[in-house]
């Protein structure tokens, strides 16, 4: 089990630091975010550490999407979530703050807060084509 001392969702997994546990089998843990962006956000963390999505490994990334489908469906049965988002950072561009892969469960209320990070407009499509071409295979 990776364990890094100066990470704080490392310190929340050997109790160092308190947590409000809402979820735990044998590779994740998940607990309430103290700052949350709708009634009952929770994060699912590995109890291994990596430190971002392109670093966890595939069978902790598949227990974490599998909690977090967990967690989901109990915002929906208990809090009476309309809708549930489930958001990764990757990078410190890309908004990542806590260097421990998890992921953000966010229940979604009607008239809740939570906003769109993007302002959907159509794309060029040669431009699209060519990003794909790139992303695309070998
Ligand atoms: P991110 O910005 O995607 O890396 O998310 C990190 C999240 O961790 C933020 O939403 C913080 O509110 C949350 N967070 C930071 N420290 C704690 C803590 N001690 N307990 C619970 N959540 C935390
Ligand atoms: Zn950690």
């Amino acid at each position: 089990m990776n364990r890094d001392p100066d990470c704080i969702f490392c310190k929340i997994l050997d109790g160092r630091l308190p947590s409000t546990v809402v979820d735990e089998d044998e590779r994740t843990i998940a607990f309430m975010d103290i700052n949350p962006a709708t009634r009952g956000h929770a994060l699912v963390i590995p109890r291994s550490h990596s430190r971002d999505l392109l670093a966890v490994d595939a069978e902790d990334l598949s227990a974490v999407a599998q909690a977090a489908k967990r967690l989901a469906g109990r915002m929906r049965d208990r809090l009476g979530a309309d809708g549930v988002n489930l958001i990764n950072s990757c990078g410190e561009l890309a908004w990542q703050t806590v260097f421990h892969f998890h992921v953000h469960v966010i229940p979604r209320y009607a008239g809740d807060p939570m906003r769109l990070p993007w302002l959907p407009s159509p794309g060029d499509p040669a431009e699209i084509a060519a990003a794909a071409q790139e992303i695309k295979g070998a």
